[in-house]
């Protein structure tokens, strides 16, 4: 190999790859002489990395209302704690795929991905394995036999189930509440439910859950529709007015997996002439996104419940970081892991009442 093939390669090794990565491409090209002393100075660097270690995230796609948030609470939380590869997935998970490939060769020392295929976890924790690297898995929860197979693995949540419940007792709260919302006087609730992605376990505990906390609160319902909005606010709203314009008044209750898609049923509603003159329809969502919040406070929406993307995404950095510095992953933090090693945040229901919360968590 010519001197300057060799300079222009270290120059690229220092630009791109880590220690090791480069390590192996000298190896492999059987070159000697002043790469050791590249390979001492790139060591010095190296001690560095260990107090504010590299790494590599990923966000399902950037374009989601709720994950924007964890992602800002990731690039606070790991200011000066950590150097951050983050990517956007953009819905693909051949491209997360990709993505985790390069950032471990970029010498990434943890791992925080946030799943597109929640079935997709095997193939994560293998390259990470493979790499000897610890993943944390948050937002999508890969499931339990995944968990299990790598004890580098973690995951940072909540407990699905527990958003369903919580926006079900807001439901049957505000159904006891006001008896002018049954509109034909049947007793039941005529609901429209929109749903979050299909095998995503917040949409399907969340559609199961706050059914069940309905009928277990001893009201009866009856359900208009059941479709995907996929988290999606354009989607929520196009379902609204399809099933406005099917159903029309004989829907009494707008149910829906996250507040993008509600406020999308909203934007439906209001040019359908509902919030005015008596005309009313009781909207609920979950996560208590800014956006809600503001159409709680004005009386569009009736209820949300809190999830806690500030925690969510701080939590995440601090396993990260721990586990990249070999501690353990709760070290210096308040969280616990459950039987699954799972962070569960709580959630916490939201209405006009108490929506100081929910604007505390967004600050
Ligand atoms: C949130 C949704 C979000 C989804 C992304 C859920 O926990 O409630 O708003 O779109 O996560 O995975
Ligand atoms: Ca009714």
């Amino acid at each position: 190999m010519s001197k300057k093939k060799i300079l222009s390669l270290l120059a690229v090794c220092a630009l791109t790859f880590s220690l090791t990565a480069c390590g192996a491409n000298k190896t492999n090209s059987g070159t000697s002489g002043n790469n050791s002393k590249a390979t001492s100075s790139d060591a010095t660097k190296d001690t560095s990395k260990t107090e504010k270690p590299k790494i590599g995230v990923t966000i399902y796609k950037f374009d989601d209302n709720f994950m924007s948030f964890v992602r800002r609470a990731i690039e606070n939380s790991a200011k000066d704690k950590a150097e951050l590869i983050l990517n956007d997935s953009q819905n693909s998970q051949v491209t997360q795929n990709e993505q985790v490939d390069m950032m471990i060769s970029k010498g990434a020392k943890a791992l925080a991905i946030n799943l597109v295929d929640p079935q997709a976890a095997p193939a994560i924790i293998s390259k990470a394995q493979a790499a000897n690297i610890p993943v944390i898995f948050f937002n999508k929860e890969p499931n339990v036999e995944a968990m299990k197979s790598y004890d580098k693995t973690w995951y940072v949540g909540t407990a699905s189930a527990e958003s369903g419940i919580k926006q079900g007792e807001i439901v049957a709260k505000s159904w006891k509440e006001h008896p002018e919302f049954d509109k034909n006087k049947d007793g039941k609730i005529q609901y429209v439910l929109i749903k979050g992605e299909p095998g995503h376990p917040d949409a399907e505990a969340r559609t199961k859950y706050v059914v069940d906390e309905i009928k277990k609160q001893g009201i009866e319902v009856e359900q208009l529709e059941l479709q995907t909005g996929m988290w999606d606010t354009v989607k929520g709203k196009e379902l609204m007015d399809a099933w406005l314009s099917k159903h029309g008044d004989k829907i009494e209750y707008v149910i829906a997996n996250n507040d993008a898609m509600a406020l999308g049923a909203i934007q439906s509603l209001k040019a359908a002439g509902y919030f005015t003159n008596d005309k009313y329809m009781p909207v609920v969502g979950v996560d208590a996104i800014p956006d809600a919040i503001e159409q709680i406070k004005s009386g569009y929406m009736l209820g949300s419940v809190l999830n806690d993307a500030k925690s969510q995404g701080t939590a995440t950095v601090q396993l990260a970081i721990n586990a990249a510095l070999g501690k353990d992953v709760l070290d210096g933090t308040e969280w616990k892991l459950d039987e699954n090693k799972a962070v569960r945040v709580p959630y916490v229901g939201i209405t006009k009442e108490n929506i100081s919360v929910a604007e505390e968590a967004y600050k």
